[in-house]
Formats: C-alpha cells, sequence, structure tokens
C-alpha cells in the first residue's frame, strides 16, 4: 500500500538514514500532492497536481501558519533535532513563498535551535529559476535529486511536467554547486521501467562530472511505489554502480 500525505505542517522528529534526527517541514497542502515531477516510484502514487509553475494555491500554508507551527515544536522538544527539513508532500521549490519561508525558518532556528541545521530535500525540476537557486542557497544542506542521464529516461522515470529539461536541471545544478555545496540523491531501479540501462548510466556520470557535487547518495526502492515494471535493484547493481562512478572521481556512497 502507498504511503499516506503528511498531515500537518511539522511532523517528526523522525530517524532519517541520511540525516540523523530530523524535524520535518511540509509547505505544501495535506490533502494532495503538488510536484513537477510524477516519479514512477513515488511512495505517495501518482501526481495529481502536476505543475511545472511555481503554484498559486490558496490552500497552501501559509507563510505565518509555517512560522507558528515550527516555533510551537522547537518550543515543546526537549532535544533538539539534528536537522530542520523542508520535505513532505511534494516538492519544496513549488511553493511561491519558498523563499520567504526558507528566510523564516532560519530565523526561528537562530533563535529556538541553534545547534540544528537546516536541509531541503528537493528533486531540482525548479533549480534554474533564480529565485529558487538564490533560496537554495541559504540551507546549510541541499540533497538535490538526479535519477537519470538520458532525457528519454528521464521522460518515463521522473515524468517531468511540460517545459521542465533534464538540461535546464543540469545547467542549474552546476551553477548551485558553484556557489555552494550540493549532495545529489539518485533512486536506481531495476526493471523494464528502471533507470539502470547503460546509456542511461553513462549520460548520468557525464552530468555528475559537469555538476561536480559533493558526493552522491545511492538508494533502491525500499517503499512502496505504483509503477508495476520496477523492482528493487540489487546489492549487486548498487555496488557496480558505485565502482563505476568512483572511477570517473565521483565520492558516492550507497544507502
Ligand atoms: S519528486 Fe518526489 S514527491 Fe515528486 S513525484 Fe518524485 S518521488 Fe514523488
Amino acid at each position: 500500500m502507498l504511503l499516506e500525505l503528511k498531515k500537518t505542517m511539522i511532523y517528526g522528529p523522525v530517524n532519517s538514514r541520511r540525516l540523523g534526527r530530523s524535524l520535518g517541514i511540509n509547505i505544501l497542502p495535506s490533502e494532495v500532492k503538488v510536484c513537477p515531477f510524477n516519479c514512477v516510484y513515488c511512495q505517495y502514487g501518482w501526481t495529481k497536481i502536476h505543475t511545472s509553475q511555481i503554484i498559486q494555491d490558496s490552500e497552501l500554508p501559509s507563510v505565518q501558519a509555517i512560522k507558528d507551527a515550527l516555533e510551537v515544536a522547537l518550543k515543546t522538544l526537549s532535544i533538539p533535532p539534528a536537522y530542520i527539513t523542508f520535505s513532505g508532500n511534494g516538492e519544496p521549490t513549488a511553493h511561491p513563498d519558498f523563499g520567504q519561508i526558507t528566510e523564516e525558518v532560519t530565523a526561528i532556528r537562530h533563535r529556538l535551535a541553534p545547534e540544528a541545521k537546516t536541509a531541503v530535500l528537493s528533486n531540482s525540476a525548479l533549480v534554474s529559476h533564480d529565485s529558487v537557486l538564490e533560496a537554495l542557497l541559504k540551507f546549510d544542506l541541499r540533497i538535490m535529486k538526479l535519477d537519470c542521464g538520458h532525457p528519454k529516461t528521464f521522460e518515463k522515470y521522473n515524468q517531468p511536467a511540460k517545459s521542465i529539461d533534464l538540461e535546464a536541471i543540469t545547467a542549474g545544478l552546476i551553477e548551485l554547486s558553484r556557489l555552494r555545496d550540493v549532495i545529489i540523491q539518485t533512486l536506481v531501479s531495476s526493471g523494464q521501467g528502471g533507470n539502470l540501462m547503460e546509456k542511461n548510466i553513462t549520460e548520468w556520470i557525464e552530468r555528475l562530472k559537469r555538476i561536480k557535487p559533493l558526493s552522491v547518495q545511492l538508494y533502491t526502492l525500499d517503499r512502496p511505489y505504483p509503477a508495476s515494471d520496477l523492482k528493487p535493484a540489487s546489492e549487486q547493481e548498487l555496488n557496480q554502480l558505485k565502482d563505476q562512478a568512483q572511477k570517473e572521481g565521483i565520492a558516492i556512497e550507497v544507502f
């Protein structure tokens, strides 16, 4: 069964494999996933609000509501989280006030949990928008998705909304990485609908060489997914891919 959407703006802290004790912030609606991608492996199922625009929607949580909820959560916790992490019901950078929310969350962190770091999990779809890029620079940690190197695999695997293109994403990630450290996250899957084809992997490595991320986090399916022609990559496939990337000078870790 697919996972339920987050019902609240603040959730956790959860024990994240990659971040440790992480307090999640969901700045998107609680009833529907909003995302410029429709990944075949999405734990929340198929995307209903599939948008390449930075969305304007009255159902979105307001800046004030997010600030209030975070303040209450941080004041209630007896141990501060290691990370305050933007994630949740889709792509956080699609919120039209993402920049302002980032600034407010950073200020609240300084005041109420100065030892906590801020992180964002993003699918990179909007990274080439100036306002999004500028806001991403304000986080302590940026974990940005790049699952595919070949445009055709990208179209099938991540199913981007119209006008989102892999070359613009790559250019945005190159610029982001030039200005601040970037970690790339890549989810690989086997099966006919997967992304482990040789041509896709070769081009994924070439894009990584241009982006020059601090490191790559590689992982496979471990949650429910909506597509029927996928299966988790084997340990051997993950390690082969890791070796192939390392030979090209890419720092990569399997999770
Ligand atoms: S980017 Fe994330 S939220 Fe959006 S469809 Fe893909 S897995 Fe789901």
